[in-house]
């Protein structure tokens, strides 16, 4: 994507860092995702926690798609930039006073509770403002998604959702809560889940839930899958775009459903990783007694991932590369006063100098987003790829 002369040219004219956003692969896959959910009759909300540019925003509002929050803030914007409140869902397992109240002032499509507490608390709300919330209960159904401990969600050991062992105590109490309108579960196993195999043992727990459910008298109308589908790293100019059918058809296949039932996702990462690139510029090289450093003007508060949980993100040299080009092993690190400020160890790149770009891939999920102004560093930069 990046081995081309004119687009040096057009970067170096830029300030950096800068987050690079390929605004035609966002459609594709965009549009990959949604032809193969319409085909199955399935609804997307998109997890904005992901990546809540504004650019980026409007164009997956444009497409119709729904929106997933897990903060009233993300409520608030996802309104602001028109998601419609009946597509909304809001998780998280600490909602506060103030956001279940805006949420049940714009109506949201559901809740997705954490706890019978939250059931609680939500029943008095809507009580007390005069309107009334529908909910799905969030189901930890302890299925291991086989990723980065850091990003699993789904085993009895997780903070997340409702126990299992109270769960009936819940529908009970919902029955009388006058303000709370159940209608469906909720699950959501965790991120960059690169193994099929793991939805296929998620929907084997949710058909054993909705039975459950449903054998007791309690009707479930949505069912909501969570997002977590992964995206290719290592690879992202062979696999821009994620096999969404493949995901898709797991679900088609191995989930129980009637014409009643409603089955949602809330996929993030897959939508929007690979669509976007931290740009940086070369500041200065080191060499010491067993290292080669590329020092970079981009850090960790631009793209935290690699300190957070040692992702792994492809780094390359920008612009035209010949393979009679020398090349070096590279630590490649940031500016900032921690030693995990680390993109990358002994990375292969041709020999660089102060001055050359380098691109870090697949940074357009949970990469902007989480950008800190630690050591006062400036805001991040964009550059909108539109055509
Ligand atoms: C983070 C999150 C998602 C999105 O996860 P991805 O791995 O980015 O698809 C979906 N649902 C909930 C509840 C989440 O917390």
């Amino acid at each position: 994507m990046f081995q081309n002369k004119e687009i040096k040219e057009t970067l170096l004219q830029q300030e950096t860092p800068l987050y690079y956003y390929d605004l035609p692969l966002l459609e594709r896959t965009l549009d990959a995702a949604k032809q193969a959910a319409d085909k199955r009759n399935f609804h997307i909300h998109y997890a904005l926690k992901a990546n809540f540019n504004d650019r980026i925003l409007n164009i997956i509002q444009s497409k119709g798609y729904g929106a997933d929050c897990v903060s009233g803030g993300e409520v608030e914007k996802s309104i602001a930039v028109g998601f419609p409140a009946g597509q909304i869902t809001f998780a998280g397992v600490g909602k506060s006073d103030k956001e279940i109240i805006l949420a049940l002032k714009h109506r949201i499509f559901a809740f997705n509770v954490e706890s019978i507490q939250e059931l609680e608390v939500i029943n008095e709300l809507a009580g007390q403002i005069g309107e009334k919330a529908n909910v799905s209960l969030r189901i930890n159904p302890n299925v291991d998604a086989h990723t980065h401990h850091y990003i699993t969600t789904g085993l009895d050991e997780n903070k997340f959702g409702v126990p299992n062992s109270e769960l009936e105590k819940a529908a009970a109490i919902i029955k009388n809560c006058p303000n709370i309108n159940l209608i469906g579960l909720h699950f959501h196993i965790g991120s960059q889940i690169t193994d099929l195999n793991v939805f296929k043992s998620l929907c084997v727990k949710v058909n054993e839930w909705k039975n459950f459910f449903e054998e007791r008298g309690t009707y479930i109308k949505v069912i909501n899958v969570g997002g977590g589908l992964g995206v290719d790293y290592k690879n992202p100019d062979e696999n821009p775009i994620p096999d969404f059918e493949a995901y898709f058809d797991i679900f088609d296949k191995f989930l129980e459903r009637t014409g009643q039932h409603e089955v949602h996702f809330e996929l993030g990462r897959a939508l929007v990783a690979q669509c976007g690139s931290l740009v940086s510029k070369v500041l200065y090289t080191k060499s010491g007694l067993k290292k080669n450093f590329l020092i970079l003007d981009a850090g960790m508060t631009e793209l935290m991932r690699p300190a957070l949980y040692q992702a792994y993100h492809k780094i390359e040299k920008i612009g035209e590369v010949s393979p009679t080009d020398k090349v070096l092993n590279y630590d490649v690190v940031g500016p900032i006063c921690e030693s995990s400020d680390c993109f990358g160890k002994e990375v292969e790149l041709p020999v660089s100098k102060r001055g050359d770009l380098i691109a870090i891939r697949t940074a357009g999920a949970y990469g902007e987003v989480m950008a800190s102004n630690y050591n006062l560093r400036n805001e991040i930069r964009n550059y909108f790829k539109e055509n």
